[in-house]
């Protein structure tokens, strides 16, 4: 069955292809056939396009224009030159498109209807870039590829448990009726590591008190109790929580309230200010990305070492927070580019919950883990590294949904 995994963020769009057969189901980790990424980040109206398939990487230059054209050149790539995979575009089977907000309604992934779509355009106010490029890319599949079944993988579904104690904020009541509540994100990643983990301790996910950290460029923590999130860094947005590339994590909000009266600060200067100017790239100066800050802090810069020192502090003050939620800790997992990638971070976060008797083997964290236990043997806390594939979770709920047998496409 072939699956297109739409995936669009603000500074980049992935799209894959997969070919799942009954047996791919339980499995995490299966390659797409057809990998192709925009990057963005080097001129605002221009990126590059690389396409992976055949054994061979072309690129192309995209300019950012109308969005449905943009994913038309894209999906060309499928059906023509070196990276073809498809003799047409009738083989596509359905569509999974990642979808950040899907608000207090979206449990789980669903079929994309014109209610799913109303749902997703009114949420717009409350995520105005992600959601409307969501929305976007569906009204573009349904223009190039026609009716095909589309299905809503939404970011933040896996949260959706949460209790109102954590969910709410303490503000008056009637924010909370509209909508101003934490709901959490990187849910499709968060869940995914959880069975993951369970799969690699061979113990029931609902056995389990876990924590997952997921660490890239932008950064929360989930705790997972019985394979359900009970609580989770990020809040109302992606900016609450832990400290992050180029966004500040949580502040005090009064910050912005004199920003507002002293320096006559605009709602887009404190947005921008703190999406976009803070965190890694914020203090540091240098960049937002912890290898460029790890190197500057080799040369004894003493901005990039107070970034990371921030960092990590934030990280443990969060991991804290999260135990408390839980009540308990059998896993902790680092996924994502940090996560799966930096030996130091994960040295250092667990360094502070030795007295808990979580205990790294430090060799075993240097030596480049993936999807492994990096805990020494007597440590009463499983520590594991896991690659986080998004996509292919994406790929896997559209394959449920496809292959449940009351449904009617
Ligand atoms: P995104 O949130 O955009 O999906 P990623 O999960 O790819 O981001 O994580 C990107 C971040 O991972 C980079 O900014 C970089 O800081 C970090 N990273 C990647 N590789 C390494 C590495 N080898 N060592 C330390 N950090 C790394």
């Amino acid at each position: 069955m072939k699956i297109l995994v739409i995936n669009a963020g603000s500074s980049s769009q992935k799209s894959c292809l997969y070919d799942l057969t009954d047996n791919h189901l339980s499995k995490h980790s299966i390659e797409p056939i057809w990998i192709a990424d925009i990057d963005w980040t080097e001129a605002k109206h221009q990126g590059i396009l690389t396409v992976k398939a055949n054994g061979t990487i072309t690129n192309d230059i995209i300019n950012y224009d109308n969005y449905c054209q943009q994913i038309s050149k894209i999906l060309n790539t499928l059906i023509q030159g070196k990276t073809r995979v498809l003799k047409n575009f009738s083989e596509i089977d359905i569509v999974g498109h990642r979808i950040v907000y899907g608000g207090k309604d979206y449990s789980a992934a669903t079929l994309i209807t014109p209610d799913v779509k109303a749902a997703i355009a009114s949420l717009i106010p409350l995520a105005p870039t992600h959601n409307s490029l969501n929305l976007q890319g569906i009204q573009a599949i349904e223009q190039i590829l026609g009716k095909i079944p589309q299905v809503a993988v939404f970011d933040t579904a896996f949260h959706c448990h949460i209790p109102l104690k954590s969910a709410a904020y303490p503000i008056p009541y009637e924010w909370l009726e509209k909508g101003i509540r934490r709901y959490g994100f990187h849910g499709i990643s968060h869940k995914y590591c959880a069975e993951k983990a369970s799969q690699i301790l061979n113990r029931p996910l609902t056995s389990l008190k876990l924590v997952t950290c997921h660490l890239g460029n932008g950064c929360s923590l989930a705790a997972i109790k019985n394979g359900i999130s009970i609580d989770t860094t990020m809040g109302f947005t992606p900016l609450e929580g832990l400290m992050m590339g180029t966004r500040s994590g949580s502040i005090d909000p009064a910050i912005l309230i004199h920003l507002i009266h002293k320096y006559d600060f605009t709602a887009n200067q404190l947005n921008t200010m703190l999406n976009t100017k803070s965190g890694f790239q914020g203090i540091s100066g240098i960049s937002s990305d912890l290898r460029s800050i790890i190197q500057a802090v080799n040369e004894g810069n003493s901005r990039a070492q107070l970034a990371f020192d921030m960092y990590i502090h934030r990280l443990r003050l969060h991991l804290g927070a999260m135990l408390g939620s839980l009540g308990g800790l059998d896993t902790l997992v680092f996924t994502a580019g940090v996560g799966e990638n930096s030996a130091i971070v994960r040295e250092k976060t667990c360094e502070a919950f030795r007295f808990l008797g979580l205990k790294l083997d430090r060799k075993k964290n240097n030596n480049s883990p993936v999807n492994t236990d990096i805990a020494t043997d007597d440590s009463t806390v499983r520590i594991i590294v896991i690659h986080t594939e998004e996509d292919l979770a994406i790929a896997q709920e559209c394959w449920s949904i496809f292959n449940q047998k009351d449904l009617h496409l």
